[in-house]
């Protein structure tokens, strides 16, 4: 990980997952700020409002927070948890994340997860061992380990964005399935702009100017 701190700009917890779905998203929603709303991500947001909503409260030695707000800065994260449980009887932290779908083949929700758990460590200098994962559409929760294996794919990706958001540059779009799935299609026009590009790389092999 890069060691200068004060240079490097902290990264939001979401958009570990937007880099997984694609660097140039990230890039769009979190280095230009440019955001579109579908259904996917209005329903999203529905979601965490409720979740985020309501006072804390305890039952059977676990204290409940919703919407708790994390910051990391020597890991250069921040974010917001959907909800927080401690467990009184082993003093003990649990993220607990809201999902609108069911249980990916990836890791992208576990990275997330284990993103949440990471800061809460550096927050609280305590060990998260455990995280968990709630998913709307089974409506199962899915207990999530956070090892060795898991925190060491989180710092990586962690450290891919902040390069990328240190370059400063926004990648060139690679078109394929997921774009149809993408809130920004429309702004990133992927088709259009990978035929700009295959244009200018012909211009530039015959040394030609574009016009
Ligand atoms: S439309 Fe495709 S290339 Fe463009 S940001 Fe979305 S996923 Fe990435």
């Amino acid at each position: 990980m890069h060691s200068d701190v004060a240079d490097r700009r902290s990264v939001t917890i979401s958009a570990l997952q937007h880099y997984l779905f694609c660097p140039r998203q990230c890039a769009l929603i979190h280095l230009e700020q440019v955001w579109q709303e579908n259904f996917l991500t209005a329903h999203g947001r529905q979601l965490h409002e409720r979740v985020d909503s309501g006072a804390p409260e305890s039952r059977k030695g676990v204290r409940f927070e919703r919407g708790v707000t994390v910051n990391a800065p020597k890991l250069g994260l921040h974010g917001q948890l959907d909800l927080l449980e401690y467990h009184t009887a082993s003093s003990t932290y649990l993220p607990v994340e809201y999902k609108r779908g069911k249980p990916k083949a990836t890791n992208v929700d576990k990275v997330q997860l284990c993103a949440q758990a990471l800061c809460m460590e550096e927050m609280m200098a305590t060990q998260v061992e455990v995280g968990a994962l709630w998913y709307w559409q089974t409506r199962k929760r899915l207990e999530v380990e956070i090892d060795a294996a898991l925190r060491a794919q989180t710092l990586a990706l962690l450290e891919q964005i902040q390069n990328l958001f240190r370059q400063g540059r926004t990648p060139q779009p690679e078109y394929g399935k997921h774009c149809k799935a993408c809130s920004l299609y429309e702004l990133c026009q992927p088709k259009l702009m990978q035929g700009d590009r295959s244009s200018a790389y012909v211009l530039a092999m015959f040394n030609l100017d574009e016009k």
